[in-house]
Parts: structure tokens; C-alpha cells; sequence
């Protein structure tokens, strides 16, 4: 092992890095010359030691940055270490840091005529490629109601690096057939999907030995974050990269494979000292982040699952507060809990962007924001939208401003054409056209112009139906506001197709808009809500520091705030209800395990006896997780603080 002390040329400032790590990272950090795996639960610096030893490599100048190639799960973990490396060492131009795609896309626009597409090639996302498999089941006469889950399919056989031309594939089943004319048809439109641009540049590596041997001298270093979530695809090309090991560095932890469901090999991070034989372990056993009792309870939590390897983690931190538990009566009331403790929390000089709401699902974030809001407290959905900034959200309550006002031309704008019925451009230049001619409103140009043979037969059907849809739920002043909701996404058909469309975005779209049923039900009429979202929508912009942040449990891989509320423990909700099935019950207890690792002084876990979900209301048990917290380190809250109390 080289020892920092006797290189040569070191300077004060990496020496100054180095002097704050314990023995066992600064071993990792100096341990250039062998494959090296740091294998350690949560909170005990492994993403230290990355950031450490990237800095260290190019402040003692083992390697130029543009000869590091350091790989995250996310494009915001990439951002993160960015920083922490910029207070390090500010020589990281260069550098080749980002998350698997990004990298290998980088590597494609160099070497896309080898594998037969331009430079300029386009990548594809999700909802392309699910456009693109509808389009194919219809050519072939299958329902496409099963697009999904052959668009998934595909998927995951491009996670385990089968491409359409693999014999392993079975080329005679239908999905392998659909494989195959999928990608064909992708090459063709010079597209490539996220799956491919690991894969295209496998068969690059693998067809051109000169081309893998000039990225095998490139990169002098290669360290991969969370590397227990690597698919097998990554795997190989990390191989490829470095067969023998020599100068990779990985950092993981078991305990914390969150993605099985999107293809990650826990297998990958388990296999590491077969496939080096020379490689050296660290095990981290240090936290750093938790106080005694936070880090008490998330170890006996995950010491329930089976399927583990298993460790030592300490602290020498005090114990701290409790893990603190509260039961409420309902969702409205854990909201309020929530928000009332966050400003009990910020009287404590907590900052806002030091605490976070930890949810299973993104449906679940609408409750938090409406408490936030009354409360005046700032947040942010990280990842995500906010829940009235969401396209479905903001079609229906566009619906719900033009039946309220006929004037609001934004509102008509908005959905005269969502669903699409039809009703295009053309038709819109005539409505704008009188609307600035006559003055008038987008919708009083509409009726006028219905009147008139201006239009193609099936567009002005079209828009007298949307037009009668309008005028008859606004002579309704007798249905709440719910019904006038849910009568605009039954007749336009926006929840069928949705329904139809069966993937877990479109899921998560009807997943929402039952969420605004809900919140529809708590006002009186149509005037009052919607001077209520004209608030929501016009709230000021903080900067993040400022803010609270909510954000799903998978997303928050890899950070730590100073609180965190881990929220809507009930059966069903977390563990949620498609993991139910025994062998995924590990997974969500690891994402509990990594939940509750994200606070450094404070969490709270809740749970609400009955909750509405999906317009109905719920009494769920509450989460099997909570029973196998151990008591010594939680605390059961009686009664929450109430407004001014
Ligand atoms: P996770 O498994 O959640 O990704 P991790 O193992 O990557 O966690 P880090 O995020 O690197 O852990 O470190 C956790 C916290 O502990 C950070 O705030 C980090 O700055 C701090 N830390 C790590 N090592 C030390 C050390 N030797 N001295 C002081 N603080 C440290
Ligand atoms: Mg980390």
C-alpha cells in the first residue's frame, strides 16, 4: 500500500483531506493499485472516501481529471459530488463524471457509425418508446393494452445486456419478435433508447478492440458510486473498462438495493472479490451521520431481512432524541402534525432545506403541500412537480376555471384539444381571429363561430360537444365540486384513456387526479378553490436552501438532512401494496433502512388510522415496519403541539 506520507510531491492542502478521514478510508482513499470495493452501511463515508480519492489522484497527480471517470446513479448525485469534489480541489475540468448514460452517451457521439447511426442521433424516453411499441402491436394485430409491459419486458432484457440479436433471446416468443422490430424500427428513426446507449456501446467495445483499448488507457481510475444498484449491463461494461480491476474503485452497501425492479444486481456488489481475486475489501463501520438512537433503530430494522450480509456500524456520537413515532386519525391530521413539527423544528434554528418528507409515492405529496401552504411554509417536490404544477392536474382544473369563468381564454386554451378531439390549429386561428376582431373571449369566438359552416363537419361536432360539456355543468350549481370534476373526466374520456394507456406513468397520472378529487371536497364551491390554486400557483419562488423538501424514498438515496418525516406508514401505502408479495417486502424494508438513514438528529415516523386513497376511505394497519423497530430507540408520541401551543 502506498502511504500519503511518502509520495512524493504531495502537498499540504490533500494532506490537510486526508488528515480527517479514520484508518479504514484513509486506506481506501490511498489503495491505488488494486481493485478496491468499500462495502458499508449507511452514513459511514463512502461517498467521502470517492470524493477524497478523486481529489487525492489529481492533487498528487496519479492521474490528469480527464483520466477519472466517476460514476453516480443520478444526474442530482452527479451535481452533488461535483461540489463537494469543487472544495477539495478546484482542478476538476475535465473530469468524466456523471451517471452511466450520460457517460456512455458521451462515448456514442464519438463512435456512432460503427454501430450504424449518426452523430446526431436522438435519445428516446419512455413515453417515445411506449408510442413506438403501440404503433408496432397495431401493425401486428395485438391488443396494445399490453404495450406496457412488453416495453418493460424489453427493458429488462436490455438491463441484462441481451440485445435483439442475442441468441439467448427467444427470437419466436412475441415479445422477442416485438424486440426485434422495435429496435429496428428505433435505428431507423436514428434513435436510440436509455438501454441502448449502454448496449450500443458494449458492441462498439466488443467489435472494436482498438476503440476499447483507447478508453482502457483513458481512464486511469473508474469509481462508481451506490454500485449495489448497477444493472447487469453496467456490470459488463464496467468489466470491459477494467478487466483485471485495475484502478476501479466501488462503493456500496446491500442493505441499500433499492432498484431490483428496474433491473439492479444486488449479485453484482456480492461477486466482487470472485471477479478480483487481488481485490481489497474495506468495510466501513463508522457513521457519521446519526445520532445514536436514529441509527439504533434503522440497524434492527434491517436486521429482519434475511437476505443480507450483514454489519458492524457504530456511532460515537450521544444517542440523541428518539426515533419519534405519531399515530393521527387521518392523513389531514398527520399533514398538520407534520407542519406544525417542522415549525417547532425551524424555532430550533432548523433551516427549512435541512428537513424532508420521505413518501412511498407521489401521490402522497398533495396532502403535505396543502398544510404547507396554509401554513406558509416553503417546499419543494424534489424530482418532481409540484402537486398543482402537474400536466393532469393542471388540465382538469383548467376544465373546472373555464366552467367557473368562460372568459379565462388560458383555460380554454388549454384543453379546447384534451383530450385531443380534434379540434386543431386551424380551427384555433379562426377562434383567435374573431376573439381580436370582435374583443371577445376565446369561448364566445367558439360559440360564434359554431354557428357558422367555417368548420369541417367532425371538428364542429367536436367543439359543440366540449361547448355543451361547459354550459351544462355550469348551470349545475347543485353537484359539489367533485362531481363536477369527475363528470369532465368521464365525459371527455380523459380517465379511460389514461386507463388505457397502463403504464406506471399513466398510473401515477390517475393515482393523481383521484388525490384532487379528494382535495376538491374541501371547498365550498368553485370560487373559493379557485382563488385557492391562483394562490398556490403565484407562491414565491425560495431559493433551495429555504426550503423544505419532499421527495420519495428512492430518490433520496445518498443524501442526509438534520430532520426527516418518514410519512404514511400503513400496510399497503409503505410497504406498498404491489411489493407485498414476500420477496419484495425486503426491498421496501431496505428502503425504510435507507429512509430513516438520511437524518442525522432528528425523524419522525407517522402513520394515520384511516386514510382516503383513491376517493375512499381506508383503515390500514399500520406498517409491519413499525412493530420491528426496537423499542429502546423509539418514542410514541401521545399528543402533538397544537397551533400556539
Ligand atoms: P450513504 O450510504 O447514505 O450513501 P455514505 O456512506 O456515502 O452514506 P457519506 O455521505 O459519504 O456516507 O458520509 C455521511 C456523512 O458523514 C457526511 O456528512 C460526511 O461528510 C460525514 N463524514 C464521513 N466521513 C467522515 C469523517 N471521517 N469525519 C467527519 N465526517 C465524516
Ligand atoms: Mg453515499
Amino acid at each position: 500500500m502506498q502511504q500519503a506520507g511518502t509520495i512524493k510531491g504531495i502537498n499540504s492542502e490533500s494532506n490537510d483531506m486526508l488528515g480527517f478521514l479514520n484508518a479504514e478510508q484513509y486506506e481506501a482513499v490511498v489503495t491505488l493499485d488494486k481493485a478496491l470495493l468499500v462495502l458499508s452501511g449507511a452514513g459511514t463515508g463512502k461517498t467521502k472516501v470517492l470524493t477524497t480519492k478523486i481529489a487525492y489522484i489529481i492533487e498528487n497527480g496519479y492521474a490528469f481529471p480527464s483520466q477519472i471517470l466517476a460514476v453516480t446513479f443520478s444526474n442530482r448525485a452527479a451535481r452533488e459530488m461535483r461540489e463537494r469534489l469543487f472544495n477539495l480541489t478546484n482542478n476538476v475540468d475535465g473530469i468524466w463524471l456523471g451517471t452511466f448514460h450520460a457517460v456512455c452517451a458521451r462515448i456514442l457521439k464519438y463512435h456512432a457509425d460503427l454501430v450504424g447511426i449518426s452523430r446526431e442521433f436522438t435519445i428516446i424516453d419512455a413515453d417515445d418508446q411506449l408510442k413506438i411499441i403501440k404503433q408496432i402491436l397495431k401493425e401486428v394485430n395485438i391488443d396494445k393494452k399490453n404495450a406496457s409491459s412488453i416495453a418493460s419486458k424489453i427493458s429488462r432484457w436490455k438491463d441484462k445486456g441481451i440485445t435483439a440479436k442475442d441468441s439467448r433471446l427467444d427470437a419466436t416468443s412475441r415479445e422477442g419478435k416485438i424486440y426485434k422490430i422495435y429496435q429496428e424500427r428505433i435505428a431507423s428513426y436514428d434513435s436510440v433508447d436509455f438501454g441502448d446507449l449502454l448496449l450500443y456501446v458494449i458492441e462498439i467495445f466488443q467489435k472494436h478492440p482498438d476503440v476499447l483499448q483507447k478508453y482502457r488507457g483513458k481512464f486511469r481510475y473508474i469509481l462508481v458510486d451506490e454500485y449495489q444498484d448497477t444493472n447487469m449491463s453496467q456490470y459488463m461494461w464496467l468489466r470491459m473498462l477494467s478487466p483485471l480491476g485495475q484502478g476501479i474503485c466501488c462503493v456500496g452497501d446491500d442493505d441499500q438495493a433499492i432498484y431490483s425492479w428496474r433491473g439492479a444486481e444486488v449479485g453484482n456488489i456480492l461477486r466482487f472479490e470472485k471477479d478480483f481475486p487481488d481485490a481489497k475489501i474495506v468495510r466501513l463501520e463508522r457513521n457519521y451521520r446519526s445520532k445514536g438512537h436514529i441509527l439504533g433503530a434503522a440497524s434492527f430494522l434491517i436486521s429482519h431481512n434475511e437476505n443480507r450480509l450483514g454489519k458492524v456500524i457504530w456511532t460515537e456520537t450521544d444517542q440523541g432524541e428518539k426515533v419519534m413515532v405519531q399515530r393521527t386519525y387521518n392523513g389531514f391530521e398527520e399533514a398538520r402534525f407534520v407542519a406544525e413539527t417542522i415549525r417547532a423544528l425551524h424555532q430550533k434554528d432548523i433551516k427549512y432545506g435541512e428537513i424532508a418528507i420521505l413518501m412511498r409515492a407521489g401521490f402522497q405529496s398533495r396532502e403535505f403541500e396543502e398544510r404547507f401552504m396554509a401554513y406558509g411554509l416553503p417546499y419543494r417536490v424534489v424530482g418532481g412537480l409540484k402537486f398543482y404544477e402537474r400536466q393532469e392536474i393542471k388540465d382538469i382544473v383548467a376544465y373546472l376555471r373555464l366552467i367557473y369563468q368562460t372568459n379565462d381564454s388560458l383555460a380554454f386554451e388549454r384543453v379546447v384539444n384534451v383530450p385531443k378531439r380534434g379540434i386543431g390549429a386551424s380551427a384555433m386561428a379562426k377562434f383567435y381571429a374573431l376573439s381580436r376582431e370582435k374583443n371577445i373571449s376565446l369561448y364566445c369566438a367558439a360559440q360564434e363561430i359554431l354557428k357558422t359552416g367555417a368548420l369541417r363537419p367532425s371538428v364542429k361536432i367536436a367543439l359543440q360537444e366540449f361547448l355543451e360539456l361547459i354550459e351544462s355543468l355550469r348551470l349545475r350549481k347543485d353537484l359539489r365540486l367533485t362531481e363536477i370534476a369527475e363528470t369532465v373526466l368521464n365525459r371527455t374520456g380523459y380517465f379511460s384513456a389514461l386507463n388505457q394507456e397502463q403504464t406506471l406513468e399513466s398510473q401515477g397520472k390517475i393515482e393523481n387526479l383521484k388525490e384532487l378529487l379528494i382535495a376538491l371536497e374541501n371547498f365550498e364551491d368553485l370560487a373559493t378553490f379557485i382563488e385557492h390554486i391562483s394562490l398556490v400557483v403565484d407562491s414565491p419562488k425560495n431559493s433551495l436552501d429555504e426550503v423544505i423538501n419532499i421527495i420519495t424514498l428512492h430518490s433520496a438515496k445518498g443524501l442526509e438532512f438534520e430532520a426527516i418525516f418518514l410519512v404514511g406508514w400503513e400496510e399497503g401505502v409503505f410497504p406498498h401494496n404491489l411489493s407485498l408479495k414476500e420477496e419484495n417486502v425486503e426491498e421496501e424494508r431496505r428502503l425504510a433502512y435507507v429512509g430513516i438513514t438520511r437524518a442525522k438528529k432528528y425523524a419522525f415516523i407517522s402513520y394515520a388510522l384511516n386514510r382516503k386513497i383513491f376517493n375512499q376511505w381506508l383503515s390500514n394497519s399500520p406498517s409491519r415496519f413499525l412493530s420491528e423497530l426496537p423499542n429502546d430507540h423509539i418514542c410514541h408520541i401521545k399528543h402533538f403541539p397544537r397551533p400556539g401551543g
